[in-house]
């Protein structure tokens, strides 16, 4: 497909796992089947999550699998300048507005009220940034490529944080403005990701950008039931050639993609040629749009 630009996007709070490269390879599949290209950008605009030496591993860790990448690595890091003209242009037009509410004062609502958009509850308290999602109400409608028709009211889903108390920027800000500036054309990414797209899709409504296309490949599971991931200790991808095959193969099998037996212990390169013709969509677990 002409034009398609994907995009792997990790936060850098430790190496990749299992659960992660099978995002990693679904994106680049999806990217490389349809001659595109398949970008990589760290995700480091929270420092205290992210341990020193990190995002090197996961790039490192990218390389051994053969995951290469077009172009420079872009870091979130070097953008805050971008986040901070996208919060002034929703500040211009009365979208965003400061809030001092903390968790605690509204726990006993499914969202965040919206308390502070007449005027900060608490001028002496630190304030994070909120979008508001009371203006302009609509239903939003958009199509995961796996999972289908997703339909969202704004109002189920509160009024989005945009800069933390703690001066940080948030997630869904940042990466709304990097993929529209980086022209990302297709968001490939886990199933844990799908709830934030309602909300990313907010904002890119707000800001005026184009909306991607977005899939939401099958979480993978670790053998308590749970999502792997670093928090429940998923072992660290290996480096090593050796272990590397294995478990590439092992990766396209959780996509359903159906590797040739015999090439379970060839060379990554061969592997991924071999996926990379035969990737569909339609064979991902779960698979429901059509
Ligand atoms: N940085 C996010 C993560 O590692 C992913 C962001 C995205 O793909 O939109 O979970």
């Amino acid at each position: 497909m002409p034009g398609y630009r994907g995009r792997f996007a990790p936060t850098p709070s430790g190496p990749l796992h299992f659960g992660s490269l099978v995002a990693a390879l679904g994106s680049y599949l999806d990217a490389r089947s349809a001659c595109g290209e398949w970008l990589v950008r760290i995700e480091d605009i929270d420092p205290p999550r992210c341990p020193a030496g990190a995002a090197d591993t996961i790039l490192h860790q990218l390389e051994a699998f053969g995951l290469n990448w077009d172009g420079a690595v872009s870091y979130q890091s070097a953008h805050r300048e971008r986040y901070h003209q996208a919060l002034e242009r929703l500040r211009e037009q009365g979208m965003a507005y400061p809030c001092s509410c903390s968790r605690k004062q509204w726990q006993d609502y499914p969202v965040y009220p919206g308390w502070c958009r007449q005027g900060i509850c608490e001028p002496t308290r630190p304030c994070a940034w909120r979008l508001r999602s009371d203006l302009g109400l609509r239903l939003v409608i958009w199509r995961d490529r796996r999972l289908g028709e997703q339909c969202f009211d704004p109002a189920d889903l509160g009024d989005v944080i945009l800069k933390r108390k703690d001066n940080l920027w948030a997630y869904q800000l940042a990466v709304v403005v990097d993929d529209a500036h980086q022209g990302i054309t297709e968001v490939v990414r886990g199933a844990d990701l799908l709830d934030n797209t309602s909300w990313q899709i907010q904002l890119q409504h707000a800001l005026a950008l184009p909306v991607p296309r977005y899939l939401h490949l099958p979480l993978i599971l670790g053998a308590d039931g749970h999502k792997l991931s670093k928090q429940n200790l998923a072992p660290p991808l290996p480096t090593q050639d050796k272990q590397v095959r294995p478990l590439l193969h092992a990766a396209l099998h959780a996509l359903s993609q159906a590797p040739s037996a015999e090439l379970e212990q060839a060379p990554v390169e061969e592997q991924l040629t071999e996926a990379r013709f035969h990737w569909d969509i339609r064979r991902l677990p779960g698979y429901v749009a059509t």
